[in-house]
């Protein structure tokens, strides 16, 4: 055995996770203990599960448990755990370097400035560094699970940017973090304080936690357990007061914040499974860049033993803010991912998490309005792309979805489709929506004109997957969608016959705007949508929203051009301008403008910017 003490630096995002943890963790100082706790609980989980395979891992030693000790004298508190044990490797691994990409990106993701970042780190799970949030000096001492002839590892930090690494003899499989207090936190150096934070912070946490039995102030050689111990989702609902699932949400580590709701079920039958969900506060780090890679948060149990975080298998990517816990008594224990991604009973239980969220959501917007605008801030976004990824509850969905209207002022979104439905005019057939890249740009469209003069309310749709979405709704109760920026307007007899007799009059100056403009148009029309407004753009069923093409464009993707349709005002004093001048060169100046600020309000990137410019200030200095 190698007995040299190495010394090696961490990697630089440790330092950074480090020094923000201990910056911003002070006035929570005390979750570390929860944080180690936790961290001993997970080592404990998955010795149970390889132990499944690999029966003599456990050798004589089956009982898992966490131990938590102070000494005085010594001024250190310590957390032992008999579970699976870090090699050397894996300590260097997994406390000396960032091994997540998730956490990389979300080191990335901070501003620099503090009091932001503190928020963001909650949101994160802050992990094995809180140690550093009230230890000077942390020993780690572990042995893995199976390895052999006492074969340990010490690790030790002053969390300065450096750890020491050593071989040690170890006489039990495990890990000890002995935190070595700071000066001014020896409070911690106490047995009540210790046993109030484990039932508070960890009374769920499966396995025994236990302290030694006091005696006159001193520990004796006994040991009791402090916390409840049980799976809390296997409780009846009745024994489980408000405070304990907060308590469990929290220690499940992704969240130091109370979680906004959450739903507890047990079914019973053919296929028997609980499922404890949970809806956050507050967006959890990962969920942006989650969509695709890494999706975590939801626990898969099997009769109580942890098997795998199992988020992807058990909840669509819709849903990918939910946590929590589910159990399963029907599955092998022995199963692996590649098994539950085709399992039949797995399919089962995702529908039934699917059905008990929505009926959270729903619950939530009925009776809960404050808590379901807070969800709707942060997840409504998300919960949208239902609409496309599970057809199977798009009214549902549907249904808990909220826009902003051209009824109200402010862009609020608290429009729901059936508050839409209720107030639709006599005779209209279609949910009219315009999409935009923000509220100001939607609501300022000159396409909604026509819609205003005739008391129609338009939904006003302002994030980046809404033209997406929307393309693929369909119907909503029988009604169809429709953009007012796409395609023909459905009019009545008397303003089809009045838009004739328009169109009719305007053909000399259709004409001549079609020759002064050339292939920058594939057409010119007089519009049905325009009151105030001299010009706006049309676009085909299937063309792509202008600011939709621009957005794509600057992100380096290859948008095919297309050219839009040109929609006039017959009646606006510039189109008459157009129409009476004689001088060719000014005619052509103004008609360029009506295209370009048709562009400009449908969030299209003008071609020629400096063109432009150039264009309005000969028009404007009338030379
Ligand atoms: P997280 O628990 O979210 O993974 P932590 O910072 O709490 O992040 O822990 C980092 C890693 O260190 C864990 O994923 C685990 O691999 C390892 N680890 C920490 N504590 C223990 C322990 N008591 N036993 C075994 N491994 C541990
Ligand atoms: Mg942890």
């Amino acid at each position: 055995m190698n007995t040299a003490t190495e010394t090696r630096p961490f990697e630089a995002e440790v330092t950074q996770v480090l020094r923000l943890v201990t910056h911003s963790l002070y006035s929570h100082k005390e979750i570390f203990l929860r944080e180690l706790v936790s961290n001993a609980s997970d080592a404990c989980d998955k010795l149970r599960f390889e132990a499944i395979g690999k029966p003599e891992l456990l050798g004589d030693d089956a009982e898992l448990h966490i131990d938590v000790e102070f000494d005085k004298e010594a001024g250190t508190v310590t957390v032992r755990d008999n579970g699976i044990g870090m090699s050397r490797e894996e300590i260097v691994a997994n406390l000396g370097s960032i091994a997540s990409s998730g956490t990389r990106r979300f080191l990335e993701s901070l501003s620099g400035e503090q009091q932001a970042d503190a928020r963001l780190i909650g949101q994160f799970g802050v992990g094995f560094y809180s140690a550093f949030v009230v230890a000077d000096k942390v020993t780690v001492l572990s042995r893995r699970a199976g390895a052999v002839d006492n074969e340990g590892v010490r690790w030790e930090s002053d969390g300065q940017g450096e750890y020491s690494l050593a071989a040690e003899e170890i006489a039990a499989r495990g890990t000890s973090v002995i935190l070595h207090l700071k000066e001014d936190e020896k409070e911690f150096l106490d047995n009540w304080k210790l046993r109030d934070l484990i039932r508070k912070y960890s009374d769920h946490v499966a396995f025994p936690i236990r302290m030694k039995k006091q005696q006159d102030g001193k520990p004796t050689g006994e040991w009791e357990t402090v916390n409840d111990a049980s799976a809390l989702w296997a409780k009846p609902k009745s024994e489980i007061s408000d405070d304990d699932y907060k308590a469990f949400y929290k220690s499940l580590g992704h969240d130091f914040n109370d979680p906004l709701a959450w739903s507890h079920n047990r079914v019973e039958g053919s296929q028997r499974f609980t499922t404890l969900l949970y809806l956050p506060a507050q967006p959890p780090f990962d969920l942006l860049m989650g969509a695709r890679d890494e999706r975590k948060g939801v626990k898969l149990y099997i009769k109580r033993v942890f098997i795998m975080d199992a988020a992807e298998e058990l909840l669509p990517n819709y849903l990918r803010f939910v946590r929590g816990v589910v159990d399963a008594d029907d599955l092998p224990l022995n199963v692996s991912r590649e098994i539950l991604q085709h399992n039949r009973q797995i399919e089962r239980i995702k529908a039934s998490c699917v059905k008990r969220v929505l009926d959270l959501i729903e619950k939530l917007a009925a009776s809960e309005p404050e808590k379901f605008e807070t969800f709707r801030k942060f997840f409504g976004n998300t919960l949208k792309e239902g609409i496309v990824e599970d057809p199977s509850n798009r009214e549902r969905i549907a249904k808990l979805l909220r826009f902003a209207s051209t009824r109200d002022e402010g862009g609020e979104q608290k429009v729901s489709l059936d508050d839409y439905v209720a107030r639709m005019q006599p005779g209209q057939e279609a949910i009219w929506y315009v999409t935009a890249d923000s509220y100001k740009a939607a609501a300022g469209s000159p396409q909604l004109e026509a819609f205003k003069a005739k008391g129609i309310e338009v939904l006003l749709m302002f994030d980046r997957v809404d033209e997406w979405i929307m393309g693929q709704f369909g119907e909503y109760e029988g009604k169809t969608f429709r953009n007012v920026a796409k395609g023909e307007l459905p009019l009545d007899e008397a303003d089809k016959k009045k838009q004739e007799e328009v169109a009719k009059e305007a053909e000399p100056l259709v004409a001549k705007l079609k020759e002064l403009l050339g292939d920058r148009v594939s057409e010119v029309k007089v519009s049905a949508r325009l009151t105030d407004s001299p010009s706006c753009l049309a676009l085909g069923d299937y063309d792509l929203a202008p600011h939709l093409a621009r957005l794509l464009r600057e992100a380096g993707q290859e948008v095919p051009e297309s050219k839009a349709t040109l929609e006039i005002n017959p009646a606006h004093p510039l189109v008459k301008r157009v129409e009476s001048e004689a001088d060719d060169a000014r005619a052509k100046d103004l008609a360029l403008l009506l295209l370009e600020q048709a562009e400009i309000t449908a969030g299209a990137a003008l071609p020629d910017p400096a063109a432009f410019v150039q264009r309005m200030n000969r028009l404007l200095g009338g030379s």
